[in-house]
């Protein structure tokens, strides 16, 4: 059913050139590529505050680098975690609409707003290279290309830093939706390999994704990096599953 999500967005495209990226509205101005609505409730989506470790949202700015009481006991193999806001809401819609509805020119507002999101964090000035989490050729063949990369591109350009597609996807694994966080651990442990030439040790790397769930896939990427001799790993994605409105939704 995916060719439904991809209706409204050529509509849109098709009967509103200069419209919203987002709802597609009439733009009255050439500034773009919002109107002020979405903007508006964009700019609230991204105002949340989330731990800088997990990204899990907070009801309080947590400031300690240790991170929040959900997950100061678990052992996370990147440094620092950046986000846009949680995966809900108008966001969402935007993700949708960017990988099922295959718009790959909301790439560039999206990665804007990541620019922004990573911006806002300490760690932003030494990173030295975006990585774009690797997708499978299944994937990229779904969402006829990778929208890791198209965000990562976007992100290198604004940030004016290299994108090193220093992974690539080895071997099969099972779509992470519907897996428990064990499962998904499980699912991506080794299918992440090193690209021919590449030499992450002593590098400091942003990694890339569209929307964390569990953070697993994260993790993996992660631990490839540090094993390959990176000297510091970050996260930066559009949005964060929130674990308890995901339950919600499920029930
Ligand atoms: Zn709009
Ligand atoms: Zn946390």
């Amino acid at each position: 059913m995916r060719w439904l999500t991809r209706v409204p967005c050529l509509l849109a495209d098709l009967v509103l050139p200069g419209g919203c990226c987002a709802c597609g509205a009439w733009l009255t101005t050439a500034e773009g590529p919002w109107c002020t609505e979405c903007a508006l409730a964009m700019g609230r989506a991204s105002q949340q505050f989330y731990c800088p470790r997990c990204g899990l949202t907070t009801d309080e700015p947590a400031g300690a680098a240790d991170g929040c009481p959900r997950c100061v006991e678990h052992r996370i193999a990147f440094d620092g975690f950046c986000r846009v806001g949680e995966y809900d809401g108008l966001l969402r819609q935007l993700i949708c609409k960017f990988k099922f509805g295959r718009c790959q020119q909301l790439d560039r507002p999206l990665g804007r707003f990541l620019a922004v999101a990573v911006g806002t964090r300490s760690w932003a000035c030494e990173v030295e290279a975006i990585v774009p989490v690797p997708l499978s050729w299944r994937s990229r063949l779904a969402y006829r290309f990778s929208p890791p990369r198209a965000l990562a591109q976007e992100l290198g350009r604004e940030l004016k830093l290299p994108v090193l597609p220093l992974l690539y996807e080895k071997g099969k694994r099972r779509r992470q939706v519907g897996l428990t966080a064990d499962e998904r651990r499980q699912n991506v442990h080794g299918v992440f390999r090193l690209a021919r030439g590449a030499r992450p040790a002593g590098g400091i790397f942003c990694m890339v994704d569209d929307v964390s769930t569990t953070g697993a896939t994260l993790q993996e990427v992660a631990r490839v990096l540090k094993q390959a001799g990176a000297t510091r790993v970050y996260a930066a994605v559009l949005a964060k599953t929130n674990p308890e409105r995901a339950h919600a939704l499920q029930a």
